[in-house]
């Protein structure tokens, strides 16, 4: 199959990239680079500079193209609480000018990669795609905003579209800003350099943690599987961990004696997600087979990074 990616060179979009060119599908793959790093991708991955709302490189990028992956996107929580016209602009109208140049172009599938965090706090877990969303955010608004905008013009445009809500996905690769770091590299970098590793608020908030391999694994599903059109489906392990218990695994997994350290709680968080991935089952044939254990184990192993620290 002939696959377009935006947001290539990033963490989620580098590994889908590598896999399916792996797999011998042919893989054109955009990113402006604002964090991605093309060196990440494979010599087969034809790879090309650009930004996502570029429509006339899309129309070019786009021929013969059988199913688009939608990864393209600013990614930080507490960054949007300084920046929500920045994800405004990115993760949402990016999302339109995508949609618009596949209306152009006539590419009959996309695959939109959204986020957990649009549910927010909710009274309940696991999390279920029925649940009303309830956004916490202006990066979890952005992707809430996204998938109505790929469904509803989708539907208008005969576009078959499906968004995959992932959770908290780590693994090898992950970008590691010095601002604000995703948890898991954060955890494993300071346990390494033994240094604190600083908790925001008392540790119980929980994530659902999902390895990348995992997360690969249904969105390679998501571009073939039958009647997914106009879905969410929640992308999980279907497990939930504190943020106390990710510090200490991630202090047993590096031998580490460094100390977790705790600190005001800051805004824009989520007190408990834990996906439940039942549709996903179902529909994608989905089943995470990598324990947080073995996924930080891994994420050590093969991140080249992370051994050039410890
Ligand atoms: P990432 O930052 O590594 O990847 C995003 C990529 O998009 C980067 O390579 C960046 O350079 C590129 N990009 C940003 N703005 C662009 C633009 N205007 N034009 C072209 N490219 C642009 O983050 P990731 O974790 O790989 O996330 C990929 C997708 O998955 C995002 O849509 C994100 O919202 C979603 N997601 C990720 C997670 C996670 O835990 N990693 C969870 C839920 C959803």
């Amino acid at each position: 199959m002939n696959f377009f990616i935006s947001g290539a060179a990033g963490f989620l979009g580098a590994g889908l990239a590598n896999h399916l060119a792996r797999e011998g599908h042919d893989v054109r793959g955009l990113d402006d680079l604002s964090t991605g790093d093309p060196q990440s991708l494979a010599p087969d991955v034809h790879f090309t500079r650009g930004d996502v709302n570029d429509r006339p490189k899309l129309w070019t990028l786009l021929q013969e193209v059988d199913c688009v992956y939608h990864l393209a996107a600013r990614v930080s929580v507490p960054e949007s609480l300084l920046y929500p016209r920045e994800y405004n602009a990115v993760n949402v109208g990016g999302t339109v000018s995508l949609m618009e140049a596949m209306r152009d172009v006539g590419v009959r599938r996309v695959v939109l990669v959204s986020s957990g965090a649009i549910y927010g706090d909710q009274g309940e877990q696991p999390l279920r795609e029925t649940m009303t969303p309830n956004p916490r955010s202006p990066y979890a608004v952005s992707k809430l905003a996204a998938e109505f905008y790929v469904k509803t013009i989708g539907a208008l445009w005969g576009i078959e579209t499906v968004s995959l809500r992932v959770f908290n996905a780590y693994g090898p690769g992950q970008h590691l800003p010095p601002s604000h770091p995703p948890v898991v590299p954060y955890f494993l970098r300071q346990a390494l350099r033994g240094g604190s590793l600083v908790v925001h608020g008392d540790g119980a908030q929980t994530r659902d943690y999902v390895y990348v391999d995992d997360v690969i694994s249904a969105l390679v599903a998501a571009a073939t599987a039958p009647n997914l059109n106009g879905l969410v489906i929640n992308v999980g392990s279907g497990r939930e961990t504190s943020v106390r218990e990710l510090a200490e695994a991630a202090l047993s997994a590096t031998g580490s004696r460094a100390e977790a350290l705790y600190s005001p709680k800051v805004s824009g968080g989520v007190s408990r997600m834990r996906a439940d991935i039942s549709l996903a089952a179902q529909k994608l044939g989905y089943k995470p087979s990598i324990s947080l254990e073995d996924g930080l184990r891994l994420t050590l192993q093969r991140d080249a990074r992370l051994k050039g620290i410890s």
